[in-house]
């Protein structure tokens, strides 16, 4: 039996070596291992039943060409991915990402941090991730169509509604889910649940599409309520102008919160008074234009394209604030920018994207005293929704969005609770990091156990 240092570099090794170019996925892994040292110290049956070795490799990995034609009539070819990561806890639950970014190796990150978060929901859900190198900008309507099709032609025979359930993320909104729903039920001849994130009239939940800004907004007050604080009259910076940034914004604004900042891939909003959410919904959900749209609009706000943001950092997390919410995408927040949120006084930085902040820049703040509200926990709200959708489905009812609201409220409270006293079990009272690596590696590792070599 080795120490459990030596045993998770050793499993590292073995990640490194044969998952080569997948910066993101090792990223991923080696922030969750060297949380586990004390856990594994403590328990050696993980050790014992090889878990690192068995949690770290998907249990499949489906690669496939998706091809289609544009609108003059060219064939064209994307890349599209499906991980099946782990199913101990239930069938594969998360996302589809359309992205030009998109390889194997950010799907696997992906799917890897889904792993933990959905164990930490507390629901029956394993993990998965899945997604294509599309990129929808510039395309038409019928495009968009065409290749989500085109990309369900393949995907439909590996999904099911007991066995994988794709939901949106980046690139993949309620339209792009439609879509691909209405190909499945074309090619199966069946309506059944197999995709969350489904319209309101044709199967949807109430409060799925609000659940996983919502739910980021609901975990950052348990944080700060436990340090007798609260939302209310805060300042709030937020990245991103996509689904979890606008319903991040409409929560903090319902709160009673200043959220002043939003982005998008282009440049950034600075809006002191306070981000108009029917503006922003109205440029970024209903005709998808650039941000720019929003200062013309409101001439008291400013505009900076990215072609004027400071070197190596971002302007959102220049402006001062007293929480951060990071929700445009993975390692959009780096050590410069931690350290301009230190020296403007940040309490908290709640990550609702997935893997927002560096290593380096999450170590600075730690070490300055920023409380840290890590993405697996804070943003699981979405998942969690999207749970809650299967269970109407499956049950053939509708719940109200209070219901749904009051159910997801419950969920971020009993996820903050659970980690914030795993973290304190563990002796690093406060590292909702340790906690929630932690917590949810356990609930998967004791199942993998329990179910055998398998
Ligand atoms: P989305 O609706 O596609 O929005 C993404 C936003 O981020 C857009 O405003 C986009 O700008 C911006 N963006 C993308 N790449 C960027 C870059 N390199 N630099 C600056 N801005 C960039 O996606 P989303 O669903 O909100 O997801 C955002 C994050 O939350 C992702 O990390 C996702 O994995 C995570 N997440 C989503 C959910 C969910 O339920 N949707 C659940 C859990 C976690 P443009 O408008 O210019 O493209």
């Amino acid at each position: 039996m080795l120490p459990a240092k030596d045993y998770i570099e050793k499993v590292l090794g073995y990640v490194k070596k044969y998952s080569p170019g997948q910066a993101e996925f090792y990223q991923a892994t080696e922030e969750v291992f060297y949380s586990l040292e004390p856990l594994l110290e403590e328990e050696k049956k993980y050790q014992n039943y090889s878990i690192l070795e068995r949690i770290v490799i998907p249990e499949r990995s489906i690669i496939f060409k998706v091809t289609w034609m544009d609108d003059s009539g060219k064939i064209k070819t994307n890349l599209g991915y499906r991980v099946q990561f782990n199913s101990a806890l239930g069938p594969y639950k998360g996302g589809l990402r359309f992205h030009p970014t998109v390889n194997l190796g950010i799907v696997k990150f992906l799917g890897f941090e889904q792993i933990f978060k959905n164990a930490l929901t507390g629901l029956g859900i394993g993990a998965g991730k899945g997604g294509s190198n599309f990129n929808r900008r510039g395309k038409s309507e019928n495009e968009i169509m065409r290749f989500c099709q085109a990309y369900m032609n393949e995907l439909y025979r590996h999904i099911g509604k007991t066995h994988d359930i794709p939901a949106g993320d980046m690139g993949v909104g309620s339209k792009e889910i439609g879509y691909l729903f209405g190909q499945y039920k074309m090619l199966t001849s069946s309506f059944e649940g197999v995709m969350t994130g489904k319209g309101i009239g044709w199967g949807g939940s109430f409060g799925r599409k609000e659940a996983t800004g919502y739910g980021s907004v609901y975990f950052a007050e348990q944080v700060l309520n436990k340090h007798h604080l609260e939302l209310k009259g805060k300042k709030c910076t937020v990245s991103g102008s996509g689904n979890v940034a606008i319903y991040t914004i409409e929560k903090l604004l319902s709160m009673g919160a200043v959220p002043i900042t939003c982005s998008d891939s282009k440049g950034t909003i600075i809006h002191e008074k306070g981000i108009d959410i029917r503006t922003l919904k109205a440029i970024k959900e209903v005709k998808r234009e650039s941000l720019e749209r929003y200062a013309q609009l409101h001439p008291e706000a400013i505009y900076i394209p990215i072609h004027k943001y400071p070197k190596d950092a971002h302007v959102v997390w220049s402006v001062p604030c007293d929480v951060a919410f990071p929700s445009a995408t993975q390692n959009e927040l780096n050590l410069n920018d931690a350290k301009n949120l230190v020296s403007n006084g940040c309490l908290l930085v709640n990550e609702g994207a997935n893997m927002p902040t560096t290593p380096d820049a999450l170590e600075y703040l730690r070490a300055k005293g920023v409380f840290f509200a890590p993405a697996k926990a804070a943003n699981a709200g979405g998942v969690a929704v999207s749970q809650l959708e299967m269970a109407q489905n499956a049950s053939m009812q509708r719940w109200s969005f209070v219901e749904v609201d009051t159910r997801l409220f419950g969920i971020m409270k009993d996820i903050f609770e659970k980690i914030d006293s795993t973290a304190k079990e563990f002796g690093d009272e406060d590292n909702l990091l340790l906690g929630a690596n932690i917590e949810g590696f356990r609930r998967v590792a004791d199942a993998m156990i329990d179910e055998g070599a398998v």
